[in-house]
């Protein structure tokens, strides 16, 4: 077979279209479809196309150019795409940036590609500091929203960039390959052909933004007028929730690396599914193509580096025995070439070579690279530059192309393309480390593992210890992303070589797997970190003996124990972490990591992700008078698979954000954070005692912002009824009057709860007691230090607030659960307060256990049933 046969792809395309103009084109034949689902939010193709162009006029009016360079740092979300098509409407070309990557690369890879702006959100504020203009997400869609819905002329010619990708690097930073317009929309319409893609479809994007095939998740469907499911990251990663997301939303093309495939396979994928199978980004295995293949309509195989725009060699997979990456796309030549640069068109084994319209500008200022790696054609006249893949192939003689590994030192793990090169040179830099190799080991098949092996300055051997291996670790997680750095470190004597003097990877031996503890027993602290975390757990929970990988919250922690733990831990230390930091850190290992780690990443916004998974409606429940919002943790774990609950934390529990003492503010900022989070909707909002008043001016905020409320929802809030406006004679009677009745109602609270109802009490007097006598001598009482001091500021102030503030009728329903037990003698027991403030009525649903017990195991079970089933009722509505 004759190369020029092969190669014969020549289709005429539109070179001179930039992509956007793709997506224009659906917008203007179905303005009223989805364009983007992002859970249960939806955006039209007319809404996405106004968006993106008011955004682009925007950019415009900052001073963007044709040809300018932007940064763009967002989670991913609706405003993400449309951030990416503003970008391009703009003139401009922009450099994908994944948050969740090191702040050290993602600071590099805008001083590296001159990026003028960083488009980012309030999340990341401030967070990079490199020589780059931030725009926030959320000043852009403000700013933008009286602007034209019109596109700006910015003149985009094919011939520009649409963006710069950075890939790992082999000599220690990451290199951007440049891509330009036409090259993509090339690309494009040969897949709207083969696979082929129609505007029925419903697809799920799910890989991250800083990998091209990202390109191909997002523009795809909007090329052909089909609707774009956006998966968030955490999805992404969890092959349950991406399989629950083609069940249930009907995902028609979900294009996916082997490696998360094989993930929903895990998570018991049995049955077939109405699902074309785009895989891509690393080698398909026979055993993965045959269960693809079963479970699905059809299986394409997309090979093809970055370098040559997204994918260039495509195969669809019909029998799990021949796999391949089959054929060239529209305007792509294959060849296959020995060492002297001899076409092998013969079915010799050689390096693959990709010529043709994908081919990319280069990497950007890497002109000793791009000379090796791009280099001129020497077999046609199709392109004048064709790039070396460095992959190894071979040609059919029907033509297809096999793909059969890489020559260099480039692996892929869990889809990730990594330079092991890149690795290799970042842990060279430790001071105890004299050499050192890096290699991917699939010592189960399927699932390769980074394993380091290191020779030691001080020529230990071995295993090295926990706190080494922590020490290299946290080395390199502040410079790499996390899916690069080494599971498996091993340390010899020598690194092994071959006669020629050559690296010999094939002698290093396979690590003792077993070494690592990871079951059930008992692990002790291997850190100082660890022994101080575990010793301070130990105490403050009454326990003998910890395991460095048990849970707080199995093991009870609560609230109040949290508080104390997290006070010995800055007495100790003096960090000081939010109590929040316990949802992610929930173990001792995983908390004394967080310690290990820089400081000045830590938290303290009000909005903290208790259980952030799920694609319903979230929930945000605002902390009680007790100000955190671990409380919500059993409930929140309790609820739906599916649910996602956020809680909102008191303002200036670290001590040095000022508290807030107007209810108006309170609220005002918890908004805030909620709409950055979630700028669209729609809500639910609920609130635990104080909370719950909180809760309701929040719904009135956000009903006055023409925000979608679903729900409110009060957890046994009791809405006393302002005094403010009331003449102080008459607020004398009415408080002479309440007291009565309530000392009158103590013998019924006595008589179904005798205990509580004295420990209640007597604490209420005790209260009382130190209130007057605070007033009386205020000299005499003990300054509070610390954590309880600002806690107790805080609350004084949130006490002040709800005193101060004026409840007025809002139109809305009032969800109102309800404590079984009762504590105290209230005016209204039946909707504790709230009728006249709930235009359209009070639901009451009775939870039991009383104020204080309504969250604690059992009671917990049933309040998250209940609150649940009333969720998905709400969304409904
Ligand atoms: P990336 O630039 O991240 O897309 O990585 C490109 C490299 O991934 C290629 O050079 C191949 O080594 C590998 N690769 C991508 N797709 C496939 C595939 N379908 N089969 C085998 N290897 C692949």
């Amino acid at each position: 077979m004759e190369a020029t046969i092969l190669n014969d792809t020549t289709v005429d395309y539109p070179k001179d279209k930039p992509l956007f103009e793709l997506f224009n084109e659906s917008a203007q034949a179905y303005p009223d479809k989805v364009a983007i689902r992002f859970y249960d939010r939806t955006l039209t193709y007319a809404e996405t196309e106004a968006s993106a162009n008011r955004i682009a006029q925007f950019l415009v009016q900052k001073g963007i150019k044709r040809g300018d360079i932007i940064g763009m740092a967002l989670d991913r979300s609706a405003e993400m795409i449309i951030t990416l098509l503003a970008i391009m409407k703009s003139g401009a070309a922009y450099v994908p940036l994944d948050p969740e990557y090191p702040k050290d690369r993602i600071e590099f890879m805008l001083e590296d590609s001159g990026a003028k702006i960083l488009i980012t959100s309030t999340k990341y504020a401030g967070h990079y500091a490199a020589n780059t203009t931030e725009i926030l997400i959320e000043d852009a869609l403000a700013e933008s929203a009286s602007l034209p819905p019109t596109q700006p002329d910015a003149g985009v010619r094919g011939t520009d960039l649409i963006y710069i990708l950075y890939t790992s690097g082999s000599t220690g930073k990451p290199k951007g390959v440049q891509i330009v317009h036409h090259a993509f929309v090339n690309f494009l319409l040969s897949c709207q052909k083969q696979p082929g893609i129609t505007s029925a479809d419903k697809t799920l994007a799910v890989a991250t933004i800083s990998f091209d095939i990202a390109g191909l998740d997002i523009y795809l469907p909007l090329s052909v007028g089909a609707e774009l499911v956006v998966a968030d990251s955490l999805v992404a990663k969890d092959g349950r929730a991406v399989l629950d997301i083609v069940r249930t939303q009907g995902i028609t093309i979900l294009q996916a690396t082997p490696y998360t495939w094989r993930m929903m396979l895990e998570v018991g994928w049995e049955e077939k599914l109405p699902m074309k199978v785009f895989t891509g980004g690393e080698a398909l295995a026979k055993d993965l193509a045959a269960k693809l293949i079963d479970r699905c309509n059809e299986v394409w195989n997309l090979y093809g580096p970055t370098e040559t725009t997204v994918y260039s060699v495509i195969k669809h997979v019909t029998d799990a025995e021949d796999v391949t990456v089959g054929w060239p796309v529209d305007n792509t030549q294959i060849y296959i070439v020995d060492e002297a640069m001899n076409n092998l068109t013969n079915g010799e084994i050689g390096e693959i070579l990709i010529g043709g319209v994908g081919v990319s500008l280069g990497y950007l200022n890497r002109p000793e690279l791009n000379a090796e790696k791009f280099i001129d054609n020497p077999f046609d006249n199709k392109s004048p530059k064709i790039y070396r893949t460095g992959d190894l192939g071979q040609l059919r003689p029907d033509g297809e192309v096999i793909c059969l590994g890489r020559i260099d030192h480039q692996v892929k793990v869990r889809g990730y393309r990594i330079e092991l090169g890149e690795i290799e040179y970042q842990l060279g830099q430790q001071p105890d480390i004299k050499d050192v190799v890096v290699i991917a080991r699939e010592d189960t098949p399927g699932y390769p593992r980074l394993v380091a092996y290191l020779t030691l300055r001080n020529g230990q051997t071995g295993h090295p210890d926990a706190e080494q291996q922590n020490a290299w670790q946290n080395a390199l997680l502040a410079e790499l992303p996390e899916y690069m750095v080494p599971d498996d470190f091993v340390l010899l004597d020598t690194i092994p070589s071959t006669p020629n003097g050559k690296i010999d990877r094939k002698a290093l031996p396979k690590p003792d797997y077993g070494h690592i503890v990871r079951s059930d027993a008992y692990i002790a602290p291997r850190t100082a970190n660890e022994r101080l975390v575990s010793e301070i757990w130990q105490e403050m929970m009454g326990l003998e003996k910890i395991s460095m990988d048990d849970n707080f919250f199995q093991l009870g922690g609560r609230s109040l124990v949290a508080v104390k733990i997290m006070a010995k831990i800055e007495e100790k230390t003096g960090l000081r972490l939010p109590l929040a930091t316990l949802f992610e850190h929930s173990t001792v290992e995983k908390l004394a990591i967080r310690l290990d780690s820089n400081s000045d990443v830590i938290s303290w916004d009000s909005l903290v992700p208790i259980k952030p998974k799920g694609s319903k409606m979230p929930l945000y429940i605002v902390h009680g008078a007790g100000l955190n919002v671990l409380l919500f943790n059993a409930l929140a774990m309790n609820m739906d698979d599916e649910q996602p609950v956020y809680g909102l934390q008191a303002r200036g529990i670290n001590g040095v954000d000022e508290p807030l003492d107007v209810m108006e503010e309170i609220a005002a900022n918890y908004v805030e954070e909620i709409v950055n989070h979630d700028p669209v909707g729609p809500y639910a909002v609920a609130g635990y005692s104080l909370g719950g008043m909180i809760a309701y001016e929040m719904a009135k905020q956000m009903l006055a912002m023409g925000k979608d409320v679903k729900m409110l929802a009060m957890f046994d809030t009791y809405a006393d009824q302002t005094k403010i406006h009331t003449p102080p004679v008459i607020r004398f009677v009415k408080d002479v009057w309440h007291l009565i009745k309530q000392i009158a109602y103590t013998p019924v609270l006595f008589v179904q709860d005798p205990k509580r109802t004295v420990e209640y009490k007597s604490r209420e007097i005790g209260r009382r007691i130190q209130k007057v006598y605070k007033k009386m001598f205020p000299h005499k009482v003990k300054k509070k230090e610390g954590f309880a001091a600002y806690t107790n500021e805080i609350h004084e102030k949130s006490e002040a607030a709800q005193r101060n503030y004026m409840l007025v009728p809002v139109d809305i329903k009032i969800e109102l659960f309800r404590a079984k037990k009762k504590t105290f003698y209230m005016n209204d027991f039946k909707n504790l307060g709230w009728t006249p403030f709930a235009l359209k009525g009070v639901r009451v649903h009775d939870i039991p256990g009383e104020h204080n017990t309504i969250f604690a195991p059992p009671n917990d079970k049933q309040f998250a049933e209940v609150l649940q089933k009333c969720l998905d009722e709400a969304v409904k509505q």
